[in-house]
């Protein structure tokens, strides 16, 4: 009885996290390094034996090069879902427009075997007024689809600038000296949004954590894995991780958005002081590279 007892409590102390990648911005990448980095991607998931959630936006789907990715990934397993056809800040047009950005992102995404009807929001922006808010709520509902939250949100993007603006400006520039403040920023928000997905929820969550298809990842995502394992973490599937009770919660805050877990401490109403908004973006991480000139 006492060893039950004893496991599931070990059980729900589990650290679990799951890859997301957004964008699927192939283009960015120089195009002399871009089937590398793709390798380099596909590589570090299979040897660690998890699939990822690519969150595509179709306009870069939707091309020979986009296609060819999505075919090879989707083959190995890897889930695909929908990041709208253009990207586009829902607060910037019309509701139906917005939904018709994301009905022609789905046309496309649909064909891939390994498709699975969620919207990952631009931005993580999901409406700045409780009505826009719930109109989306509805139309994604009426539809089919499900919110491919994000748990732990970061600022990849930022550190992905950052680093090809080196590699383009600095001759022979050591790509390595990006790996530890990379990796102390994934360390820094991932323990983060799970000390407060703890205190909120009273209980451990299987994350989603928020990256990109980028050259940052080409070189780093293995680390990263290496580094959340080393430490006790365990690197789940990300479909499996949407199964989560969690991700079927519906936060009621105004402005809507940003990391799920971000959201749930705002709406609790206690966490007002200390939650500060957004929750990522890049002038929080421009002093620590700035100050390591890179
Ligand atoms: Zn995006």
């Amino acid at each position: 009885m006492t060893g039950s007892i004893v496991a599931s409590a070990a059980t729900s102390e589990e650290r679990r996290i799951a890859i997301t990648m957004d964008d699927l911005r192939w283009q960015d990448i120089p195009a002399a390094m871009r089937k590398d980095a793709d390798q380099r991607l596909r590589a570090a998931l299979d040897r660690h034996k998890v699939k990822a959630a690519l969150f595509v936006i179709g306009e870069n789907g939707d091309t020979p090069e986009g296609r060819a990715i999505l075919r090879e990934w989707s083959g190995r397993g890897h889930m695909i879902g929908n990041h709208t056809w253009s990207h586009r800040w829902y607060d910037k047009m019309p509701e139906e427009q917005f939904g018709a950005d994301i009905l022609r992102c789905d046309a496309f995404v649909r064909q891939f075997p390994t498709f699975r009807p969620y919207l990952r929001f631009p931005m993580l922006k999901e409406g700045g007024t409780r009505e826009r808010r719930d109109w989306m709520r509805a139309f994604l509902k009426a539809h089919g689809y499900r919110n491919g939250a994000v748990t732990i949100d970061a600022s990849d993007w930022y550190y992905d600038q950052r680093l090809r603006k080196c590699m383009k400006e600095r001759a022979k520039f050591d790509v390595n000296l990006f790996r530890e403040p990379y990796l102390a920023h994934l360390w820094d928000r991932a323990t983060y949004y799970d000390r407060l997905a703890r205190e909120v929820l009273g209980r451990g969550i299987p994350h989603t954590i928020l990256l990109h298809y980028n050259v940052l990842n080409s070189y780093f995502l293995g680390d990263a894995m290496d580094m959340f394992r080393m430490r006790g973490w365990q690197l789940v599937d990300a479909e499996r991780a949407f199964q989560d009770e969690v991700f079927t919660r519906q936060p009621d805050t105004a402005p809507a958005g940003e990391s799920l877990v971000w959201a749930l401490a705002k709406e609790t109403g206690r966490y007002d002081s200390v939650l500060r908004y957004p929750g990522e973006d890049d002038v929080y991480e421009k002093p620590i590279l700035d100050r390591l000139g890179l």
